[in-house]
């Protein structure tokens, strides 16, 4: 993996032997030999990462990361603060500036390269919601919002360790803000988890029945917790269970013996964090579906149709499998606004589209083109099977009466429908919704209420 990383020291000397090592481990690197620098650097650069000293003259490294956390352009990318402090109160000091680790120089080379490889992946997750985000904007299927996603609720976390002391002093802990629930066991564990109730996972790689590491790569590859953060707890001096854990996907981890301020600081940032995306995601989930979908029916729309027709009939070409396109149009549907006004018009447009999309396979596609006229796409369907569905469709209108209101009053209601299968690896889309309107407009001349195909 390569990444681009920004390095910050006031001292030439430091900053050289760093480059050196992390060239050699190709990254790209970029250096910064004050707090200004710096900060004007990750603005232009938006390297991947910050490797920031504590102790410079001016600005220090605390000060640089509080600006860096605090700009738009550079608040996502994440910092390591490395120093030669090692006081526990120091670390929590970064931690609350913002800052996403604290190395203690002199730096284990194992331990400096996991870890920013690890943030690096973590960062590609968010980055990628962002740029989701930023698509969808543009598209005009997201809204630009203030939403506040760091509101100050407690969090849902799961923890597990054997070791009774420790376990006190994180229950006891966390439990002033968050939610707390302790597995005994590695099933118990994975049991809870696999509900996805849980924003964080803390798991202690030092257990005596269990091999941590495993419990953590099996968090990871499950579908509820995939996304779920792990802050791994590990023994002081254990580089090599920490690059594995790392490289594995832990998000963060702590060294025993767990200083309380440390834990809290860091359960934090990784709950701020897991909120971030699980907004960046339900945004655009929602953005997609606004996107995609009719608000009256919840049928898909007419962009969303076009777009998988064309997918289906370039595939049908390819592979010499028909595509199936049926049209529909309610008959005299004016007269249902008209008559009984337009509510009782919604209310068939709706009852239309259950009946419609509860009768036909889940690979077949059912979509509002827009008023009271539908389509279902048919991947792999030739004409005979299309002419069966239609016209069960069809019965399955004017079978039975539509209801119009909540009072029970109902209308009987047919519809008229066309048909068009592809033919042959050059037609197109539009050649086929040409020959299914073909097939409507004949239906609708000829009476109304039947099913007409258009040959190619
Ligand atoms: P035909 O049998 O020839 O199809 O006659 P028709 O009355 O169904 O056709 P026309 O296209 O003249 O009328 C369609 C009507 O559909 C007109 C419009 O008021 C109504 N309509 C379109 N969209 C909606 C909607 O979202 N809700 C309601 N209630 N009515 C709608
Ligand atoms: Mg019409
Ligand atoms: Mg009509």
């Amino acid at each position: 993996m390569t990444a681009r990383v920004l390095i910050v020291d006031d001292v030439p000397a430091n900053l050289k032997l760093l480059d050196a090592k992390l060239t050699a481990e190709y990254f790209d690197v970029f250096k910064a030999s004050s707090g200004l620098e710096a900060l004007e650097a990750a603005k232009e650069q938006q390297p991947d990462i910050i490797l920031l000293d504590v102790m410079m003259p001016g600005m220090d490294g605390f000060e640089v990361c509080r600006r860096l956390k605090a700009m738009p352009e550079t608040e996502h990318i994440p910092v390591v603060m490395v120093t030669a402090l090692d006081q526990p109160k120091d670390r929590v000091q970064g931690l609350e500036a913002g800052a996403d680790d604290f190395l203690t120089k002199p730096l284990n080379d194992l331990a400096l390269f996991a870890r920013v490889r690890s943030l690096v992946r973590l960062k590609m997750v968010t980055d990628e919601l962002r740029m989701r985000e930023a698509t969808g904007q543009r598209i005009g299927a997201l809204t630009a919002s203030g939403d506040n996603f760091l509101m100050g609720e407690p969090g849902r976390i799961l923890v597990i360790d054997d070791r009774p002391t420790s376990l006190k002093r994180i229950t006891e802990t966390l439990a002033n803000e968050h939610h707390v629930t302790v597995a005994e066991t590695q099933e118990e564990l994975v049991r809870l988890a696999s509900s996805g109730d849980f924003d964080l996972h803390i798991v202690s790689l030092t257990l005596q029945e269990y091999d941590g590491l495993r419990l953590c790569s099996q968090l990871r590859s499950i579908e509820a917790t995939r996304q779920t953060p792990i802050l791994a707890i590990v023994e002081e001096g254990d580089t090599g269970r920490l690059v594995r854990a790392l490289d594995m996907g832990v998000n963060d981890y702590l060294v025993r013996p767990i200083e309380r301020n440390e834990l809290v600081a860091r359960a934090r940032s990784q709950l701020r964090r897991k909120r971030y995306q699980d907004y960046l995601r339900d945004k655009f989930q929602q953005g997609l579906e606004l996107a995609i979908t009719d608000g009256l029916t919840g049928l898909y729309n007419r962009r969303y149709m076009e777009g998988h027709l064309a997918t289906l009939v370039e595939e049908a070409a390819n592979t010499g499998k028909s595509v199936a396109l049926l049209i529909f149009d309610i008959d005299y549907f004016k007269a249902v606004n008209d008559t009984y006004g337009h509510a009782a018009g919604d209310m068939v447009l709706k009852e239309f589209a259950e009946r419609i999309s509860g009768n036909v396979r889940s690979v077949d596609l059912a979509c509002r083109l827009g008023g009271e006229e539908f389509v279902v796409v048919m991947p792999d369907t030739d004409l005979a099977y299309a002419m069966t569905i239609a016209e069960r469709l069809r019965q399955c209108v004017a079978a039975k009466p539509f209801r119009l209101d909540e009072t029970g009053r109902t209308l009987d209601v047919t519809v008229s429908i066309g048909i068009g299968v592809t033919h042959g690896p050059h037609d197109t889309v539009a050649k086929l919704l040409e020959r299914a309107d073909q097939g409507l407009y004949r239906a609708k001349r000829d009476g109304r209420n039947r099913v007409v195909a258009e040959a190619a």
